[in-house]
């Protein structure tokens, strides 16, 4: 599987504050997004891109452009947190929504909706901060490929091994960008050390 955790200093920074329980959901929402920023640089690293003539102030040379069009596609609810960062960098980026609820005592993802854009010549970016059990991400990944994604890069603030290892077995063909691999998933499917529910912290709910 191809798992690339970042490895830079300002990462590591931001998801610790991220981490840290003092945070508060302003605070956590703005390093949500700058981390996004690195996340999504990295998940479109790796993009086919075309050479383009074009002509600086000065004279003529050539530069690079992106050779596919850009779809983000947001798992329901924490999946938002990294949405304002994909807008930002690629604002021409089509957005499409997963809506999955995980059953608190089974952990397994109950649908609830779904709308994706066109998929099929696109890089496809679930965004999905916190990869536990793997059943969501999978989950929607299975959607998006029903709906013709060809392309597909998960981006994820907290990997746990287990979710990492199903990923692997269920869909080897999806690269997973990371800021951190944590230890191990706790009884009650949390990452640990992780940084706790990742929806409530964006958004305040208990
Ligand atoms: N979802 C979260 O928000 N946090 C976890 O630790 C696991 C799943």
């Amino acid at each position: 599987m191809a798992l690339t955790v970042l490895n830079h200093p300002l990462a590591a920074d931001l998801l610790t504050v991220l981490r840290d329980k003092e945070t508060t959901p302003p605070r956590f929402r703005q390093h949500a997004e700058r981390l996004g920023y690195l996340l999504v640089a990295e998940a479109i690293s790796d993009m086919p891109t075309d050479t383009v003539e074009i002509e600086t102030p000065l004279e003529a040379t050539t530069g690079i452009s992106l050779h596919r069009p850009i779809v983000a596609v947001a798992v329901l609810r924490a999946g938002l947190g990294l949405l304002p960062s994909v807008l930002t960098l690629v604002p021409d980026a089509a957005i499409g929504f997963a809506g999955v609820q995980r059953n608190e005592e089974t952990a397994e993802p109950m649908e609830y909706y779904t709308k994706f854009p066109d998929l099929e010549r696109a890089r496809v970016l679930v965004l999905e901060p916190m990869l536990a059990t793997g059943g969501s991400l999978s989950w929607a990944i299975d959607k998006v490929k029903e709906n013709g994604a060809k392309d597909i890069t998960a981006v994820c603030v907290v990997a746990a091994p287990e979710g990492a290892d199903r990923m692997n077995t269920d869909h080897p063909d999806v690269r997973i960008v990371a800021a951190a691999l944590d230890r191990e998933l706790n009884p009650n499917f949390y990452i640990a050390p992780g940084l706790g529910d990742m929806g409530d912290r964006l958004f305040g709910t208990l």
